[in-house]
């Protein structure tokens, strides 16, 4: 399988609960490299831009007010298959229906402040990444 680069967001609810190291541990266990990582906080603008694809379902706002609520750590993953490989570490979108021993499983509070994000495919990985990264801060 190709080496992928993927785009992750430890979300506000973990980093209001100093889960930053927990969770960046269960990418590193997993063989994914964290070739780039910053920690910021988003104002409505932004996070109703990254999550414009969902604008038309009824959390959008919601989203968006819990996404720029409080710092988010935004990193680029590194690794064979890592798009479907974070995927797979991260968990299910609801905890409830999270594999044991993934993030979403250990750390999720809810559907929506479920800890971390993920790209869903080559394409939105391109533009996630590009959505916060320039090519000089990303090192491999
Ligand atoms: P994923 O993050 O697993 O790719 P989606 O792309 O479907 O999931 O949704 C994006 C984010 O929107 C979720 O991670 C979650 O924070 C939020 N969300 C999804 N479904 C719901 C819901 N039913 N109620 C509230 N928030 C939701
Ligand atoms: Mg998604």
């Amino acid at each position: 399988m190709a080496i992928e680069r993927t785009l992750s967001i430890i979300k506000p609810d973990a980093t209001k609960r100093n889960l930053t190291g927990k969770i960046n541990a269960k990418f590193e266990e997993a063989g994914l490299r964290i070739v780039a990582q910053k920690r910021i906080q988003l104002t409505m603008d932004q996070a109703g831009k990254f999550y414009e694809v969902h604008k038309e379902r009824p959390f959008y706002g919601e989203l968006c007010e819990f996404m720029a609520s409080e710092p988010v750590v935004v990193q680029v993953l590194e690794g064979e298959g890592a798009i479907a490989k974070n995927r797979e570490v991260m968990g299910a979108t609801n905890p409830a229906e999270a594999d044991e021993g993934t993030i979403r499983k250990e750390y999720a509070l809810s559907v929506g402040e479920n800890s971390v994000h993920g790209s869903d495919a080559p394409e939105t990985a391109a533009e996630e990444i590009s959505f916060f990264f320039s090519g000089l801060e990303i090192v491999g």
